[in-house]
């Protein structure tokens, strides 16, 4: 399917699951019409509702539901419609205290009744969900502790805006309409519980153990895996996994790396790690024979999922790991068609994998464009940013049939995107991997 009509369908069905209950609480007896702007204060608050019950399941990792996007797309995703559940959730009470302004003066008196109480409880977990999570760095907020607080705020959202539901009643007498939101609560909270208890418990019985730590260059570390009395699991080159050492699965401490091996070897499974905060400075302390965690595979950042006679890939720094995994792949399965790789670092010393890449060049038919930002002094090759001048220099003729595989700094990837975009790559052939989900 065209990725406009592909996209087009997911949207479609989206609205559509959005609006479905409220379709169906219309159906059978209901309350006589309190007037347009009555009606739509109360359409709001069920659409948020349902929204964020969306978002539960988008954001479960059920391989099958992220499969068709990407899970940076589907946590994308999940912020703009997290926006719109918010303003939709706002806007309720307001729409309300409009048309009917006694209830404010109950607000004011201070005597809320249960059925208030619930829908502002609910309204204010939604509010600190959004500010933690839209000014977390801002709020010095650790990713750990946001992590734990995000399920608990959305889980008491979800909660107590379905206790406010069915307390106030509105279009939703009788015990199937009822039933329908309450199966809607509980289907979110089957979610927690299969994501943070059971398959925690499923991931304790397939343990990994650590095989090899090698220090690379440009302050990064491989940590190389075997799986431990199981198969492990297969992958597409330039996936990623959820990966927790030193802590219980159960502790929510995993991160995201996407796998540097090559998918024709999935026995042992790579991880390249730069050292940048709390958990990945202590990375290369980890000691060969150390237990670990693996949830996975995820992700669509693939040459087995965009097939084409010829690949471009544009890295930077670390954003070359899921970008060694494809051309080892590539390697391994003896591909002989076109691939041409733009890749930045700050310095030659410090460029990731120098000596693996250009070994790579004689099993594959690859061309490597290096963009130094600090180059030595006899650099006779690309300097500075990586940049549209660069693209233009470089790139085939054949390139809009190729398809492009980006994975850097956001900005890099923003500035990547761009250029190729305007040098004649289909926007549908560009894909991009972001490593920074929040
Ligand atoms: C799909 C994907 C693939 C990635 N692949 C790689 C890779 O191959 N190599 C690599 O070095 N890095 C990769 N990253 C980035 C890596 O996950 C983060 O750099 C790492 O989790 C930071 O943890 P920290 O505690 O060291 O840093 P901190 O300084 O604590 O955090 C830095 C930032 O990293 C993000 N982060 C922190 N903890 C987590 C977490 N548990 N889950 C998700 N994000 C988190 C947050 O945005 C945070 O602001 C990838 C990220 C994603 C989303």
């Amino acid at each position: 399917m065209h990725p406009y009509l592909r996209a087009t369908f997911w949207i479609s069905l989206y609205l559509l699951l959005v609006q479905a209950p409220l379709f169906v609480l219309l159906l059978g007896p209901k309350p006589a019409g309190s007037g347009f702007w009555f009606d739509l204060s109360l359409a709001l608050g069920f659409a948020a509702t349902t929204m964020m019950a969306i978002m539960f399941l988008l954001t479960a990792r059920f391989q099958r539901a992220t499969a068709p996007f990407g899970i940076d797309l589907v946590y994308y995703f999940h912020r703009l419609t997290a926006i719109g559940a918010f303003a939709f959730a706002t806007l309720h009470p307001l729409l309300l205290f409009r048309e009917e302004p006694a209830l404010l003066g109950v607000m004011r008196a201070g005597t809320l009744p249960l059925h208030l109480w619930t829908g502002l409880v609910a309204w204010m977990a939604l509010a600190a969900l959004m500010t933690s999570s839209l000014w977390r760095q801002q709020l010095c907020i650790h990713y750990d502790a946001w992590r734990v607080a995000h399920l608990l705020l959305a889980l008491t959202a979800l909660l107590f805006g379905t206790a406010h539901i069915v307390e106030v009643g509105h279009y939703t007498t009788g015990p199937w309409k009822t039933g329908l939101w309450l199966a809607i609560a509980l289907s979110c909270l089957a979610v927690a519980v299969r994501v943070r208890l059971v398959k925690p418990l499923q991931l304790l019985r397939r343990p990994w153990r650590v095989i090899r730590v090698i220090e690379e260059r440009g302050s990064a570390w491989t940590l190389v895996l075997r799986p431990e009395g199981h198969g492990g699991f297969r992958f597409l080159p330039g996936q990623f996994a959820w990966l927790t050492l030193r802590s219980s699965p159960f502790a929510m401490r995993e991160h995201p790396f996407s796998i540097s091996s090559s998918a024709a070897v999935p026995r042992e499974i790579a991880f390249t790690i730069k050292e940048l905060g709390n958990f990945t400075r202590r990375i290369g302390e980890i000691q060969v024979g150390e237990r670990a965690w693996l949830d996975g595979p995820y992700g669509t950042f693939s040459i087995d999922i965009s097939r084409a006679p010829g690949y471009i890939f544009v890295a930077g720094g670390v954003g070359i790991a899921p970008i060694m995994s494809m051309l080892r792949t590539l390697a391994e399965r003896d591909d002989g068609r076109p691939l041409l790789l733009f890749y930045a670092y700050h310095t030659w010393e410090r460029t990731t994998f120098r000596e693996e890449l250009e070994a790579l060049r004689e099993r594959l038919d690859l061309n490597i464009v290096y963009v130094l930002s600090e180059p030595p002094t006899d650099w006779t090759g690309e300097r500075g940013l990586l940049r549209e001048e660069i693209f233009a220099r470089d790139l085939p003729a054949d390139r809009a049939e190729r398809e492009c595989f980006i994975c850097g700094p956001t900005l890099m990837i923003t500035v990547a995107e761009q250029a190729l975009a305007r040098q004649g790559i289909p926007p549908t052939h560009i894909h991009s991997e972001i490593f920074d989900l929040v």
